[in-house]
């Protein structure tokens, strides 16, 4: 079980995020190795920091896969790159961005691939689709329930897009 979560705040071309996020999905669905199980609702955030950028428009996808965790993120970055993604300082605005929530159970500490992600158990961004997916979900290096993790982070700005 991986959860992957997808985030986009520019438009990319003519196509505005929403629609970028929508059509990364499809492009999960046919990468080899890749199972997509779930996907979430779209919710609009404002972005974390505050700053002046667009809001974000964020979901997760549930999958199986048999791709190692680093050959994930590899593809994950390519598919970033193909969605127009150019990397400048951290939190700039993004045409796409994709994240390892998590991979299973598995719990690493390498910079290059940091698992469970960790940022996401404070982000309602991330929390919030996540429920969508996997309410059950227990994060695995602090074993505390999705539920008291959004607790924590009810003041966010974030709403549900109505599709
Ligand atoms: P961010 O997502 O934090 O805004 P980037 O998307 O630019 O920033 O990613 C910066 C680096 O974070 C990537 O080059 C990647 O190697 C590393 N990284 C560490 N852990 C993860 C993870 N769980 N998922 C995705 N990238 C990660
Ligand atoms: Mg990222």
């Amino acid at each position: 079980m991986v959860l992957i979560a997808v985030g986009a705040n520019l438009p990319l071309g003519g196509q505005a995020a929403l629609e970028t996020c929508r059509k990364v999905v499809e492009t999960l669905r046919a990468l080899p190795g890749l199972h997509v199980v779930a996907v979430s609702h779209w919710y609009e955030s404002a972005p974390v920091p505050p700053s002046g950028q667009p809001p974000y428009v964020n979901g997760v996808v549930r999958a199986t896969t048999t791709l190692t965790p680093d050959a994930l993120l590899a593809a994950l970055q390519q598919i970033e790159l193909d969605f127009g993604r150019e990397r400048s300082v951290r939190n700039a605005a993004r045409t796409l961005d994709l994240d390892i929530i998590a991979f299973g159970a598995l719990c690493q500490d390498v910079s290059h691939l940091i698992l469970p992600h960790p940022r996401a158990h404070e982000r309602a961004f991330v929390l919030l689709p996540l429920r969508d997916v996997m309410p059950e979900w227990v994060h695995p290096a602090t074993g505390q329930m999705l539920e008291a993790l959004l607790e924590r982070v009810c003041g966010q700005e974030i709403r549900q897009i109505q599709e």
